[in-house]
């Protein structure tokens, strides 16, 4: 057995639910690329929190309430250092990546006009699609599609030569969830800029392998969920840059988001609680924050390269099955692994593996564009975090193996 280039067993011990039981096996999770697992050290800040400072923040001068705006505020720049951002007020925080994209997607319709052009990716998740058909409805803007090949990778020709001076917006994805692909956010960006195009890039699936340093990418917009780096569900955060926040209207009315308010006029607040209305979700961010301090304490690096060293072995041992196809094989992939057995259902495989333990997802990945590409119904996915072990991926190429006995 190769060995693990992080303190992989040591680290298994930070995560409670690592230990249990499901069917009768040790649980083996590996759909991380859908929500990760959550350390002893977030949930002990959570419930910290909830026993200690629960209170509104930025309107009381209670304690309570201060030290709840202290660790909120400080969460958003940990945040901020950890992504590099410029400015604090750059980060607000979201529910999540779906809706720090409508909050961008919304904001635009104001700047688009019939015949300007979106351009989003054909690796994009639905939640990054669907925003920008609406927008292209409001607007009668035409929504354009950067093409993928074979391999799962961006055919960034067509783009290039299709940009102009009618493109306003691209989208696309730092890592595709389907498969794991990591896209050329540099060349798009830069081809985008050269038109004077804003670029929103999705980084929910990114931000577990990659700490994207957001202002040397030069991007505009960059989303992140809490819940695919080891925080809490229901929290994230938009990224954007200071000059297009300025410029961007807010996304709803409420509470803390405005400076003062009459019946006839309402003045909003500066960044970033223009775009913060009501009571946002205090614990989650604050846990967000615990969170990236957990994965720096590792390391990202050391993650990142951990993560290869699984993406390698479980692929070699799943290559070796018969039947085996996996998709998406770009050189530069995140540790997902997209497969189907020929012949084989993939929604009966995963249930076979559920039998044993073994959580994947089946399915389109909310991406089914991608499935169409491939002409099939969906795949098993397979995605491993830094917590998941060598042995496990020769567990599942085990169970994968089994399934196709029993099936075929
Ligand atoms: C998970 C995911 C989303 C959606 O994130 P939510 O937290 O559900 O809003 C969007 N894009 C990608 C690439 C994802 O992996």
């Amino acid at each position: 057995m190769k060995t693990p280039v992080l303190d992989v067993a040591r680290i298994r011990k930070d995560f409670p639910i690592l230990t249990r039981e499901v069917n009768g096996q040790p649980l083996l999770y590996l759909d991380n690329a859908a929500t990760s697992q959550t350390p002893v050290q977030v949930i002990d800040t959570i419930v910290d929190y909830y026993s200690r400072y629960n209170a509104n923040i930025h309107r009381g001068v209670h304690t309570l309430s201060q030290e709840a705006t202290d660790a909120y505020e400080q969460a958003r720049v940990k945040i901020q250092k950890h992504f590099n951002a410029a400015k604090a007020h750059e980060i607000l925080f979201t529910s999540g990546t779906t809706h720090g994209i409508n909050l961008v997607a919304q904001g635009f319709t104001e700047f688009l006009k019939p015949g300007d052009e979106i351009w989003v990716s054909a690796l994009e998740h639905h939640s990054n699609i669907v925003p920008w058909q609406m927008l292209c409805q409001r607007t009668g803007a035409r929504l354009r599609v950067i093409p993928m090949d074979e391999k799962g990778e961006l055919v960034l020709q067509p783009f290039r030569e299709g940009l102009s001076n009618k493109t306003k917006l691209v989208f696309c994805n730092h890592v595709s969830n389907a498969l794991g692909t990591v896209n050329d956010i540099e060349a798009i960006i830069a081809a985008a800029h050269e038109v004077g195009a804003a670029v929103l890039v999705d980084g929910a699936q990114a931000a577990p392998h990659i700490a994207a340093d957001l202002q040397a990418l030069d991007v505009d917009f960059y989303t992140v969920s809490a819940h695919k780096l080891c925080g809490p569900t229901g929290v994230g955060i938009l990224y954007g840059k200071e000059a297009w926040l300025e410029k961007l209207p807010p996304y709803q009315g409420g509470g803390e988001m405005i400076e003062t308010v009459t019946f006839d006029k309402t003045t909003y607040a500066g960044l970033p609680h223009k775009f913060e209305a009501g009571t946002p979700n205090i614990c989650g961010g604050i846990a967000f924050g615990a969170a990236l301090d957990y994965l720096n304490a590792i390391g990202m690096d050391a993650i990142a390269a951990y993560e290869d060293q699984l993406l390698a072995h479980a692929t070699e041992a799943l290559m070796k099955i018969p039947g085996m196809k996996i998709y998406g094989e770009s050189a530069r992939k995140t540790s997902v692994i997209s497969f189907n057995l020929e012949g084989i259902h993939p929604y009966d495989v995963g249930t076979l593996l559920d039998k044993m333990g073994i959580a994947v997802r089946t399915g389109h990945h909310c991406a089914q564009p991608i499935m169409d590409f491939y002409r099939i119904p969906g795949t098993v996915r397979a995605s491993f975090s830094f917590y998941n072990t060598l042995e496990e991926a020769d567990r599942l190429a085990a169970g994968v193996e089994r399934a196709r006995q029993m099936l075929s």
